[in-house]
């Protein structure tokens, strides 16, 4: 597994891999071939649905600019969701075409050009994960501190500040996101009302979905986000510790502490399933970051390795069989409502395992297996195509 400083990743939303992935491969290209004058970009499938929605013109635009970029749709089931011909010109020549997939939170792998993967963790699975912990004796915590180089510390750190000024600039604005839906930002709203006549289990779902909407409305505004394992998932894991540090008053060091344990968790998933909602449907992305947060959540709370494997178990295993849908392909609805359900969810996934774990009988290996498993089988309208489910009625509706 590679460094989890390729799982956390700070930069614009709304969408990782349509994108910031779209973004990078576009930066690398404009470095390679500075003497370019124009481009011809071929997104497929899934960025050829939703494309529009997730920005993924407007940063190729934007990267390349003032250079005139032509973009080219196609459907072509043989190839990967989210697949890209990048074609380079100089005046009528073609100096080069380059094929990029962007597989998901960020990370992208050409096709003929070199990629860069350095896996830090020789460990593939949880179990492995777990064997290896279990036996030097040490905590997820220690075992990444253990593996990582020495400035995992101050990149946590760093991770962690910025996910505190995305909830509290999308706390502080108001007004509607970009787009053609005309949704309103209600994080501000949430937040206000949160301090009436509640009690403290209405309090802690009021406070909790606020944060998540801050975040979650920063990132269909294209604001600063951190990946968390992707964009469209960014707002449950800062939701909760935001929660943790403001209203519960845990201190930051903690905090920062259970970024490594959720970032283990993303790793495994990302490693042996995926973390992308065009290949694996929303269980990839909400899923996985309710998981994130709920193990992050297990080990503040000074649970046993057990206990944080079943909280990120408990996590996913009802996220399964969750789709895709965006409406007109904007990251938006169902996308930020979802992040706050996914918040809550993952404190009560944490609550669950802390009564329960020594009666279980799923394992965090077996469910994320089960996820990605589900996610191949699910129909391709149903990941990230804006052509089905919420999509589809919505569109009918209009
Ligand atoms: S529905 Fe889920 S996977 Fe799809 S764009 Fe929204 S947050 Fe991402």
């Amino acid at each position: 597994m590679q460094s989890l400083k390729k799982l956390y990743k700070i930069g614009h939303g709304p969408s990782s891999s349509h994108t910031m992935g779209p973004g990078f491969a576009a930066t690398y290209i404009n470095q390679k071939h500075p003497s370019a004058t124009h481009y011809n970009v071929t997104l497929f499938n899934s960025l050829a649905l939703t494309g529009k929605g997730h920005l993924t013109d407007q940063v190729i635009l934007d990267t390349f600019s003032p250079k005139p970029v032509r973009f080219i749709q196609a459907i072509d089931i043989n190839k990967h969701p989210n697949y890209m011909v990048f074609e380079v010109f100089q005046g009528d020549t073609l100096l080069d075409s380059i094929s990029v997939k962007s597989i998901g939170g960020g990370d992208i792998l050409y096709d003929k050009e070199e990629n860069e993967i350095i896996d830090v963790y020789q460990e593939k699975t949880f179990d492995e994960i777990k064997a290896y912990c279990t036996n030097k004796k040490v905590s997820l915590y220690d075992y990444v501190i253990e593996k990582e180089s020495g400035d995992i510390q101050a990149f946590l750190k760093s991770i962690w500040e910025q996910m505190k000024k995305t909830v509290e600039k999308g706390l502080n604005t108001e007004g509607l996101l970009p787009g053609d839906l005309k949704v309103q930002r209600k994080a501000k709203t949430l937040f206000s009302r949160a301090k009436v006549n509640e009690t403290d289990s209405q309090m802690q779902n009021r406070l909790v979905s606020a944060y998540a909407f801050a975040a979650s409305e920063e990132n269909g505004a294209g604001g600063i986000i951190v990946t968390a394992p992707t964009c469209g998932a960014s707002g449950v894991l800062p939701a909760v510790l935001y929660y943790l540090y403001k209203d519960s008053k845990i201190e930051e060091k903690k905090i920062i502490e259970s970024l490594a344990v959720a970032g283990v968790i993303g790793n495994v998933i990302k490693q042996n399933a995926t973390i992308s909602g065009a290949v694996g449907g929303c269980q990839a992305e909400v899923g996985s970051a309710c998981s994130m947060t709920a193990a992050a959540m297990a080990y503040i709370e000074g649970m046993s390795l057990d206990e944080i494997e079943y909280a990120a178990e408990i996590a996913m295993e009802h996220h399964l069989g969750l789709t895709c849908d965006p409406i007109d392909g904007y990251v938006q609805i169902p996308c930020i409502e979802r992040n706050a359900v996914a918040g809550i969810r993952a404190i009560n996934a944490a609550s669950l395992a802390g009564f329960l774990s020594d009666t279980r009988k799923i394992s965090f290996d077996m469910i994320v297996n089960t996820m990605y498993q589900t996610g191949l089988d699910m129909h391709p309208k149903y990941k990230e195509t804006a052509e089905a489910g919420m999509a589809f009625f919505y569109k009918t509706k209009k």
